[in-house]
Formats: structure tokens, sequence, C-alpha cells
């Protein structure tokens, strides 16, 4: 489908994008991923820690299931099955959340696991890789293999978002994928295959989607997290992130999405995500063509309120504190655009 015609209202922003577009995506990769504990003021790093976290089953359609996390922030996932066996998506933070998959999948399933695709290279989405049984086939880009590597650098990383708490990361150990792509898979679970794809650099330079064609449901990692939700430009490329979106919009017509994190949302969401990237790109270089400082920029661009839930809530409810989490989270999307504008050599 075209962009142009499916979303009208977004035909404007798409267009700045795209005006923007050549000297950013030359670049070959990201820039590393922002030290959480280096946002701007008002940023509050994601909150993932799976204490009192339960996954909860979900049939979406015949074989096709979320797993919910009950808290939130912490990971969802989800699972497939097909006759000969079961496709899992991400692996959970540690060992005792990976048994929890593994627990849903075996009240519904006896088949095996065949395939666990992780959607990026964060360790909340690979640190339970080595709980799976050794028969599983671990799939991820090929970005996601490299910078999985670096065991002991995420560990680190993802220190802020669990509250500084090691022992929830204690048990983490290397299992590399036993299979790499670069744009697509498909994977064969007879009688059913599950499409895996990677439409260029989001949240990370791997992300992946799972797709399950017959019930057009996509799980969606870092790159869309959730009904009400902004992106979260973790590693900075607003641009390519917005390419990444629409071709992703393009390339299927997804009805249902199962989050990273997050409430599951529909694929409508895609269009709010290209809206906002498109809306950011453009007034931050607005901003830095009229010479603003960083700190102008940060206190100028605020975020729309259409973008958030109202702010007339009572402080300390659960909506002020998604309020809180969504004006910070487009404070370090603004300090990341504001970097792709004005530091030289992260153009290249
Ligand atoms: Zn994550």
């Amino acid at each position: 489908m075209a962009i142009s015609s499916s979303l009208p209202a977004l035909a404007g922003a798409v267009v700045v994008v795209a005006s923007l577009a050549a000297p950013i995506s030359s670049a070959p990769e990201a820039r590393p991923a922002i030290d959480l504990t280096d946002g701007p003021e008002g940023f509050i790093p994601p909150r993932l820690h799976p204490e009192g976290a339960e996954l909860e089953t979900r049939e979406l359609a015949s074989g096709v299931y979320a797993l919910v996390s009950t808290k939130p922030g912490a990971d969802n996932s989800g699972f497939v099955i097909g006759e000969n066996g079961v496709l899992v998506i991400d692996s959970h933070i540690n060992g005792a959340m990976a048994a929890k998959i593994q627990t849903a999948i075996t009240t519904i399933t006896d088949k095996p696991i065949l395939y666990l695709v992780n959607t990026n290279y964060h360790g909340d989405h690979t640190f339970g890789n080595h709980a799976f049984p050794a028969a599983t086939l671990i799939v991820a880009h090929h970005e996601t293999a490299r910078k999985m590597a670096d065991l002991e650098h995420e560990k680190q990383f993802i220190l802020a978002t669990i509250n500084n708490d090691t022992s929830v990361v204690a048990d983490a150990r290397l299992r590399l994928p036993d299979i790499q792509f670069d744009r697509h898979l498909s994977l064969d679970l007879g009688g059913r295959t599950v499409e895996i794809y990677n439409f260029g650099p989001g949240n990370t330079v791997g992300d992946t989607v799972v797709y399950e064609p017959e019930s057009r449901v996509a799980w969606t990692g870092n790159l869309v997290v959730g009904e009400g939700t902004i992106p979260l430009l973790l590693e900075g490329r607003a641009a390519r992130y917005a390419h990444t979106l629409a071709r992703f919009a393009e390339t299927l017509s997804v009805a249902t999405i199962i989050p990273g994190h997050g409430r599951p949302t529909t694929g409508a969401i895609l269009g709010r995500y290209m809206g906002y990237l498109g809306d950011l790109v453009h007034r931050v270089g607005a901003a830095v063509g009229a010479g603003h400082d960083l700190d102008r920029t940060l206190a100028e661009t605020t975020l729309a309120e259409h973008y958030l839930p109202p702010a007339d809530v009572p402080a300390g409810s659960p909506p002020a504190r998604f309020r809180k989490f969504l004006i910070g989270f487009h404070r370090l999307n603004v300090l990341q655009t504001y970097r792709d504008f004005t530091v030289p050599e992260d153009r290249h």
C-alpha cells in the first residue's frame, strides 16, 4: 500500500523526512546506544525490572499467542504453534523469566520449541536465550548477533533499567544465534509459516518484526513499544527510523501489534510514529537552522499534547507516570535529533 494514499494526513511529514534522508542515511550504522544514565533532564530510563511480572497468555488466533507482562515496562513475548513445533518471540531478561515463557507454552502444547527469535540485542530480549532447550535454534538479524556478543557491555548498559539490581542479570550467559538473516526470512513450522523481517534501523539497527500472516499479528520488539507510546531514539536517526516504519507499513497489513513493551495495539500506531518522527525532524531542523543551542531547542521543542494522556490526572496515578515517561522519551529524542543535525562525525 502507498503511504500517501492510506495515511493522507502524514504526507507532509513523510516529505520532510525524505528531504533529509540523504546525508543521514549514508551513515553505515547508528551511533552506539546513548548511556541511559546520561539522558537530558526529565528522561526516565525504561523500567524493565521483572520482579512481580507475570506473563499473561492471550490467544489471538488458533495457534497464535501473546504473552503480555502484567507489569508495565517489563517485556512481552509470544509464540506461534505449527504442526511440527513452536516459534517463540524473545527470551526475556533472565533464566527465570525464560522459564515462565516455556511454562506458558507447555500448558498449551507439548510440541518442541523449534525457533526462538530475538527482536533486538538488548539483554531484556536475549539474556534468557541460554535457558531454552539446546535443540532450539536461535534466530536474529546479523547486527543483533554482532552486538549480542558483547555480553558484559550489555549487562552494564541494562542496569539503569533494573534499579542497578545486578541479581536480575546474574545468570546471563552468552548464547548466540544459530541462524542470522539480513532482510527477510521465512520459517516453516509445519502447515504454518512465520515471516521474519528487518525493515531498517529503528530503536536498534537490527530491529526485527515477527509476522504471522494468517492472523496478521506482528511482534515488534522495541521498534514499536505499544499503545499510546512514541518511539525512543536510543541510537538516534529519526529520519531513518521513519523510513523503516514506512517500509514496514508498505510491506505488511498488520492488524494486531504485540510490542516488546507496553500494551498491545494495532497497525494504526505506525501512522502515529511516522507523524511524530516527521514532526520531530522538522522542528529540530528548524531550531538548528535558526541557530538555537541545545538547551533552547530542548526547551522550545515540547511534546504536542495529542501524544500525551491528559494533564489533569491525579499525581502519581498510572496516566500521570506514563505522561512523565513520554515527556522524558521526547526530550531524549530531541537531544538525539539535535546531534543528527549538528555533530558532523555522526553523519558518516
Ligand atoms: Zn526492550
